[in-house]
């Protein structure tokens, strides 16, 4: 039996049709450009690549295609279930949830705290309901992981209406790469994940860092939203909460502007005013271009304050893991990084460091040190064995 995974972005939706337990992947893709000219689904089954045109079409015409091909290949009545990637589900979700109309109204009421991403998580959902009926649906939030954080961890320093009324706290995102990740390098490290204090740090075009002790997390550095903490692809992280309000009069952007450009215009791209891709900053900054080098120098500079900050959090450090698209292949990241925190206690093994891309995987610190490793985040495989675990009852 097969688990549907669906990560529904306002106008992309990503799949992965596999079995949790083997790990088996059937198919999987990406629909882009939905709702405009030019919106198309790419499938790849057994390293084969295929493309249809959706002629303009949105999240349902993208399953129905979809539908379509798994009936073709036999798949649609092995469907057991479909998870849903959904990114935030504010207090009220600490665990996956099986959909029901209670839970689709909890989604919607977390929309203004996700105003771009959970109205696309929603109409993944309304469509999947209809391409699927009787297909029992699973909710997997990006938020759940963190709902453990302590309130020391969680609340800003903020008039305690706001918290109340409003929900202004630390939620955190990134919560199923956290926890796979976590989970995954208890088992590398040979060590039962409940005695170990770990510091995940998912590093992609969106970053984060978690601190996790015994399995759980209890502090990350996204918050209120993923604009928070460290330098991203096109996202600042943290900036004075005065400079809103600063840039705004200087520049006659309204509020909504600014943030607008905290979110697209900054992080990597902003430092560097060429690119968000760390591959290309990599490049580039090789050839000499100094607002590479800038951007390079700022982000591992914030990724080693961050990490320091989650091992005060957690008292103890057992392990650091690197993960995400940066984290997973990026070797001077990672060498930078921890050359920073030797402090600590790490000694970076240079020729396990420079092994450890493309999908290798493992120590990259030299034996009788405190372990730093490289896992290859799966996110889809997490949520197709949360979906399954919701369904059974298990
Ligand atoms: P997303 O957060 O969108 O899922 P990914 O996890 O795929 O993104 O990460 C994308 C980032 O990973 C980009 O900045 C990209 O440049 C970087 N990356 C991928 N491969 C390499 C590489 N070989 N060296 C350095 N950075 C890489």
């Amino acid at each position: 039996m097969w688990t549907l995974v669906l990560n529904c972005g306002s106008s992309s939706l990503k799949f992965a049709l596999l079995d949790p337990d083997t790990r088996e992947l059937q198919l999987s893709g990406l629909a882009e450009r939905l709702g405009v000219d030019g919106a198309s689904l790419r499938l790849d089954r057994d390293g084969e690549r295929r493309t249809h045109d959706l002629k303009g079409g949105g999240h349902a015409a993208a399953l129905d295609r979809l539908l379509a091909e798994l009936s073709a290949l036999g798949l649609l009545d092995g469907v057991a279930a479909v998870g849903h990637r959904v990114v935030h589900g504010g207090e009220r979700f600490s665990a996956p949830a099986r959909i029901t109309p209670e839970v689709m109204e909890a989604i919607r009421a977390c929309v203004p705290l996700a105003p771009l991403h959970n109205p696309a998580n929603i109409a993944g959902i309304e469509a999947a309901q209809a391409a699927f009926p009787g297909v029992p649906q699973v909710a997997v939030f990006d938020t759940a992981f963190h709902q453990t954080m302590p309130p020391v961890a969680y609340r800003y320093a903020v008039p305690e209406a706001w918290y109340h009324h409003y929900g202004v706290r630390r939620y955190g995102f990134h919560g199923t790469s956290h926890a796979y990740v976590a989970g995954e390098a208890a088992g590398m490290l040979g060590r039962p994940l409940e005695d170990l204090n770990l510091i995940t740090a998912h590093l992609g075009n969106g970053s984060s860092v978690c601190a996790v002790a015994g399995g759980r997390s209890v502090d990350t550095s996204m918050g209120l939203t993923p604009l928070e903490g460290l330098v991203m692809g096109t996202r600042s992280g943290d900036v004075d909460p005065g400079l809103h309000d600063y840039v705004a009069r200087q520049s006659g952007l309204s509020l909504s502007e600014v943030t607008g450009a905290l979110n697209r215009e900054s992080g990597l791209l902003g430092l560097s005013n060429l690119a968000s891709d760390m591959r290309e900053l990599e490049e580039a900054a090789g050839r000499g271009h100094a607002g590479a080098r800038l951007a390079l120098d700022v982000f591992v500079y914030r990724l080693a304050g961050t990490v320091a900050q989650m091992a005060a959090a957690l008292g103890r450090v057992d392990g650091l893991v690197f993960t995400g698209g940066i984290g997973e292949n990026s070797a001077s990241v990672r060498a930078q990084t921890l050359a920073r925190l030797g402090f600590l206690g790490f000694a970076l093994d240079e020729k396990a460091n420079a092994a450890a891309v493309r999908g290798g995987s493992g120590l990259v610190t030299r034996t009788g040190t405190l372990p730093a490793l490289v896992v290859n985040t799966n996110e889809e495989l997490m949520i197709a064995r949360q979906t399954q675990d919701v369904v059974t009852g298990s």
